[in-house]
């Protein structure tokens, strides 16, 4: 079964409103246009790999994607975490492209792509690490785990993996996505022993759910142009700012393409931006709207919760706002 589903990030959301509303001319928005890129790219490996997974026999296994707990001061991040009886298994997911050296004598993972090389932190020591704060966070919570696996995904079919010193390690743990669905079973091999009843393999599930805390960076530390970022509503044709509002429809003054919801794109990113309440009025300036009626016609059309009266009426983004 599935104990946790894989969500779209607020992470890459945010990375996407503010490329989307960057002023062009400020040499800053190359830099986040570049995050944003290996975000997706790292999201798209991790939905490569659940694609693979959902193809496997998983009645007696629990899995849980995209799990971040807080330990200490700090958080630890799973992409996959399979919860079986017999073990529990992490897999990290990466979607790098070009050719991949492991060297892990000194724990490096060279890329070189386009003749441009470039040293990665070693993907095996890094889910070696998330094993021993699941195991700390585990035994913290009462919870005895059994022995945890790990390994590291190779997402991107164009990438070419390489093992130069014969490690065992890495041929042993790194595979690419496809091989799923052979890479799990010997696992029950090497831990013959099933150690976890389906109630505690749940209890184990619930507890790291509950921990769970999404991460939402915030734009307000990010030292944004806010100044200067696009406001209005989105031509979803030719991508220019400032629609205009004429019954019912947006409408582009560039193009003149019309479009009912286009202002719903623009509150998303007005709430990624500047936080997940908007007034009337802030919803008017953002949208460029005259009339306050229309205003309160369009948010109450939206799946947003409000709070308080008149004047002091704020809107916030509902349980499925984003989907
Ligand atoms: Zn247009």
């Amino acid at each position: 079964m599935i104990g946790k589903t894989r969500e779209y990030p607020k992470e890459i959301m945010i990375l996407e409103a503010i490329v989307r509303r960057f002023p062009p001319d400020d040499f800053r928005k190359a830099d986040f246009e570049k995050k944003l890129y290996r975000k997706r790219a790292g999201y798209k490996g991790e939905k490569t790999l659940d694609y693979f997974l959902e193809q496997i026999d998983h009645s007696n296994m629990v899995i849980l994607h995209d799990l971040r707990i807080p330990i200490n001061s700090t958080h630890f991040q799973i992409d996959t975490l399979i919860i079986t009886p017999h073990f529990l298994l992490i897999i990290d997911s990466k979607n790098l492209a070009g050719t991949l050296i492991f060297l892990p004598e000194f724990n490096q993972l060279i890329r070189i792509q386009n003749e441009i090389e470039e040293v990665f932190p070693d993907p095996i020591l890094q889910t070696k690490i998330q094993a021993s704060q699941l195991r700390a966070f585990l035994e913290k919570h009462h919870l005895t785990p059994p022995p945890i696996e790990y390994l590291v995904a190779i997402s991107n079919t164009q990438a070419l993996i390489k093992n130069p010193t014969n490690d065992k390690e890495v041929s042993y743990r790194v595979f690419r996505s496809a091989n799923v669905t052979f890479k799990i079973p010997p696992f029950y091999n090497k831990h013959p022993q099933s150690l976890l009843s389906k109630t505690e393999m749940k209890k184990i599930s619930k507890q790291l759910v509950k921990a769970h805390v999404p991460l939402v960076p915030d734009p307000k530390s990010m030292n944004l142009p806010f100044d200067n970022m696009a406001k209005g509503v989105q031509c979803p044709a030719c991508e220019a700012f400032g629609m205009d509002y004429h019954q019912g429809k947006w409408t582009c003054k560039g193009c003149g393409h019309k479009a009912a919801a286009a202002h719903l794109q623009a509150l998303r990113d007005y709430f990624l931006l500047y936080g997940p309440s908007i007034t009337n009025k802030q919803f008017r300036d953002y949208m460029k709207l005259e009339s306050t009626s229309t205003a309160k016609r369009l948010l109450a059309c939206m799946d947003l919760t409000s709070l308080g009266t008149n004047k002091g009426r704020t809107y916030s983004p509902g349980k499925n706002f984003f989907d």
